[in-house]
């Protein structure tokens, strides 16, 4: 048995030590120089960084799970806190210590900067939602659901809104509500420590690709980078990949491209064809990470803090999450009037954004953008997303995109990468 793997992202790497874990010869191709895919290291000014600032969730059991697997100490790798939003200006939560999800109904009307009135809306709603099962209807959009369980304003600017836009990447207008619903139902009720913020405090190479690659060189694993497989052909026993040198023949292969590159790959196999469909359909959503270098000294109240009537969205302390003291990442979910702009005139109103809102004296020594233009699928209602499975046998699909409860995030893409590999190793079994 001899399996491939195409694609170096999170899902790739959790397939690849899934199978190497069980002492199956695994070849993993990726097309860039560097592992990682979509969440990776990257270099800017002799600091590492990332293309993008990820955060974690304590319900993320199975990313969790994969890290320490490879030998990642969690907490030591993360800054791990009990769920805790501040939203300028005035907006503050933090969960209770106490059982979900009491811990956040007590959270809630503890909070700061809403009503009475409005703490007492957002309790009944999670509580509507839990009646009614986390079951809603499957056309509907995440502010169709608000608007139907009469949230404020408020409420939506400092607290749903925001959480939309950071789990699902899209406009409440045009998001998912059952996607969302998923989300609230699995960070709030299960238990406590499912919703607890895990926030990198390593650069994200650091974190998972680097731990994974040593734990394939150590295992049965072969890792060719700048390795771009050009076309797969079904041969007599399995499959040849063809890439720039060779092509190689394996039994089984696991497709782990991102959604926009699989039609390139597979488009020309029939028995694909009803899934090729399905992700011909989707549509992406952009992210945006500004990063503001400012003096040593400049730090934030707490080393997350989002923003409202801004384009920035969240701000992250990089000198207290990964000792970068002065470097504030910015991220900006979603499409939006930021798209227009060029990279220069976006961090220089990021800037006055920081300056005003949260009193950074700038100007920042330098500024960085990082646009990634199709960072997720659009989480949008009634989206067919293709199975791990094919009809094709010895064939798998995985990546955030594929079949899921949860929208594009490292927990998708990482069970869809185990999901594949548990189902080669059962395929082998028979
Ligand atoms: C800026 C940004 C911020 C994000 N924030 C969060 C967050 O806070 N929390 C969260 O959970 N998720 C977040 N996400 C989403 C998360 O990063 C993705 O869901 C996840 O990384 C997808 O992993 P993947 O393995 O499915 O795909 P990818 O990471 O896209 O991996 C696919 C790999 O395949 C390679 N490849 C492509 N074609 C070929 C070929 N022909 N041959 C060989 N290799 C090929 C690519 O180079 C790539 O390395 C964020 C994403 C971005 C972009």
């Amino acid at each position: 048995m001899q399996v491939a793997i195409i694609g170096g992202g999170w899902a790739g790497l959790a397939a690849a030590v899934t199978l190497a874990e069980q002492h199956i010869p695994v070849t993993l191709f990726e097309s860039a120089a560097q592992l990682g895919g979509r969440a990776r290291r990257v270099e800017i000014n002799g600091l590492a960084l990332d293309n993008g600032q990820h955060i974690f969730l304590g319900v993320y059991r199975e990313t969790l799970r994969l890290l320490a697997q490879v030998g990642v100490v969690i907490r030591d790798a993360c800054y791990a806190s009990p769920l805790t939003l501040q939203v300028e200006p005035e907006f503050y939560l933090r969960a209770a210590r106490l059982p979900a999800p009491w811990h956040l109904a007590a959270g809630l009307l503890r909070s700061r900067g809403i009503s009475l009135r409005d703490k007492f809306s957002a309790v009944r709603f999670l509580s509507a939602l839990k009646h009614a099962q986390f079951t809603v209807a499957p056309d509907l959009t995440v502010a169709a659901l608000l608007a139907k369980h009469r949230q404020s304003t408020a409420l939506n600017d400092y607290l749903w809104h925001p959480l939309c836009l950071a789990a699902l990447n899209t406009p409440p207008q045009s998001a998912a509500a059952q996607v969302f619903v998923n989300v609230l139902r699995d960070a709030f009720f299960g238990v406590r420590d499912d919703s607890r913020l895990l926030l990198p405090r390593v650069d994200l190479g650091r974190l998972f690709p680097d731990a994974a690659a040593r734990y394939l060189h150590a295992h049965i694993g072969t890792l060719c980078l700048n390795q771009r497989i050009q076309r797969i052909e079904v041969a007599a026993e399995g499959f040849m990949l063809h890439h720039a040198q060779d092509a190689e023949s394996f039994s089984h292969v696991i497709c782990a491209v991102p959604a926009h590159r699989v039609a390139n790959l597979l488009g020309h196999l029939a028995p694909l064809h009803a899934a090729i469909a399905q992700i011909n359909a989707l549509r992406y959503q952009p992210i945006y990470t500004v990063y503001l270098q400012y003096d040593a000294t400049v730090r934030l109240r707490f080393p997350m803090l989002g923003l409202t009537q801004t384009l920035s969205q969240w701000v992250f302390d990089r000198g207290a999450l990964t000792n970068q003291p002065g470097l504030m990442a910015v991220v900006i979910s979603a499409e939006g009037a930021h798209e227009k702009l060029s990279h220069a005139e976006l961090a220089s109103i990021v800037a006055k954004e920081l300056q005003g809102k949260l009193g950074l004296v700038g100007p920042p020594h330098w500024t960085q953008v990082i646009a990634e233009k199709r960072a997720t699928f659009a989480c949008t209602p009634n989206l067919a997303r293709p199975n791990n499975q094919t009809p094709l046998p010895g064939l798998w699909l995985a990546g955030d995109y594929t079949a899921s409860a949860y929208p594009a995030t490292l927990e998708a893409a990482v069970r869809s990468g185990i999901d594949s590999a548990r189902r080669v190793l059962s395929a082998s079994a028979t």
